[in-house]
């Protein structure tokens, strides 16, 4: 098994960092997303590009155009703002629109906040009112800095945004998890500690070191960047349009969309053959081949990690030896699970609970036989849920 420190605590040292505004950004955009912009339309920062068609007040939260410019491309998962073109001779220059603050912001409350949150660009989905919500202050992943370095470094924001969610949701009691033996605190929220060994540090496994319960119903959770983000929302009453970036041991604030090498160019560090780039961290991010992909809201960290540092993953045969299953938080059989898989017996990795897979990676990382475990489980998981789908979408004068 490959020795890599797994605690994910880490000495801070900065503030967050800017970088020079990009003139293109390539905006993520998820499936249920409805752009509401044109080709070649003029577009102002924090101006809406993309809805969501449900008025419910819980769902994704709106995109946002995060630079002035123009609309170059609509894609299926990206809008491509680029830079305005000069004006022709004896035309005037356009001007793009202005967003101004929601004034209604100080004054919403509940279901109502919940919903102009979410317009804001929230993503409300796992809000509930009246539930008990865990602020995950740990670092997710190892290498990833960002939750700490705002705790250390951002505590009237995090204030802020925690005092939105206290009228947006009134919620029993707010906690928030650190790492044992650090310091922090953030006003309005009952501190806890716990491990910050990975996989201790992802969201399951948090809920059950601040509850004592696994997978309670009555419980929210959300990380310190999506607090920053609500306390940024809470502070300017504008959409946020930034993404809260660690790259190495410096945290970035740049605009979403900003490609993965634009940022990397600006923390100064090279890339090259001997690089494997990763949107998030060591254990659970994905690993990208195209630089010019845009940086999304949801991501916290860009990862380098040396080509080499890992065995590269094949699909060997399991050998059953076991070192999965001792490593699993879930209590699940993961290479029993991968063999399931393997075979399209998805079935089978249902009745054997595949489903409560945390996709944490260690099986996949401690594996000696370097077997793509946790690629098999995500493969049985995505075949239950089409599987499910093409069930519900049966009506009987189907059969
Ligand atoms: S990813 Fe592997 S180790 Fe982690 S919970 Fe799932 S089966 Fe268990
Ligand atoms: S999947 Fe890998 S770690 Fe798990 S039993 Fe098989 S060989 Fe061992």
């Amino acid at each position: 098994m490959m020795k890599i420190r797994l605690n994910t605590s880490t000495v801070l040292q900065g503030s967050l960092q800017d970088i020079p505004v990009p003139t293109r950004v390539r905006i993520p955009l998820q499936e249920k997303h409805k752009s509401v912009v044109k080709k070649k339309q003029i577009v102002g920062c924090g101006q809406v590009i993309a809805e969501i068609s449900s008025k419910s007040a819980y769902n994704l939260g709106f995109v946002h155009s995060s630079i002035n410019g123009m609309v170059e491309d609509i894609l299926p998962d990206a809008i491509i703002v680029g830079p305005i073109p000069a004006p022709k001779e004896g035309e005037e220059a356009p001007v793009p629109a202005r967003t101004e603050p929601c004034a209604e912001l100080d004054t919403l409350a509940g279901e109502e906040l919940c919903r102009k949150l979410l317009e804001l660009g929230v993503t409300t989905s796992g809000m509930h009112a009246t539930r008990t919500v865990i602020v995950n202050g740990l670092n997710p992943e190892p290498g990833m800095i960002a939750s700490e370095h705002l705790l250390e470094s951002a505590s009237e924001t995090l204030k802020a945004g925690i005092q939105l969610l206290e009228r947006a949701l009134k919620p029993g009691s707010i906690k928030l998890v650190i790492a044992t033996g650090r310091q922090f605190t953030v006003h309005g929220c009952t501190t806890i500690t716990a491990s910050d060994v990975y996989p201790a540090t992802i969201d399951p496994l948090v809920i059950y070191a601040a509850t004592g319960a696994e997978r309670p119903d009555n419980v929210d959770i959300l990380s310190v960047v999506d607090l920053y983000h609500i306390g940024r929302v809470a502070e300017t009453k504008l959409p946020f349009t930034q993404s809260v970036v660690s790259v190495k041991d410096k945290v970035f604030c740049v605009p979403v969309g900003t490609a993965v090498e634009d940022l990397l160019t600006a923390a100064a560090v090279s890339i090259g053959p001997d690089k494997i780039v990763t949107l998030g961290g060591p254990m659970r991010g994905a690993s990208i081949f195209d630089m010019a992909i845009g940086i999304d809201k949801s991501c916290s960290a860009i990862t380098m990690v040396d080509v080499g540092q890992f065995p590269p993953v094949q699909p060997n045969p399991c050998i059953n030896c076991g070192e999965c299953v001792l490593a699993c938080p879930a209590r699940i059989h993961p290479g029993m699970l991968s063999r399931y898989a393997e075979f399209e017996m998805f079935d089978e990795a249902r009745s054997h609970h595949v489903e409560a897979c945390l996709e944490c990676g260690m099986c996949t990382f401690v594996c000696p036989a370097n077997r793509p475990v946790l690629q098999y489980l995500l493969l049985a998981k995505a075949a239950l849920i089409a599987q499910d789908e093409e069930v519900a979408a049966c009506r009987l004068q189907d059969l």
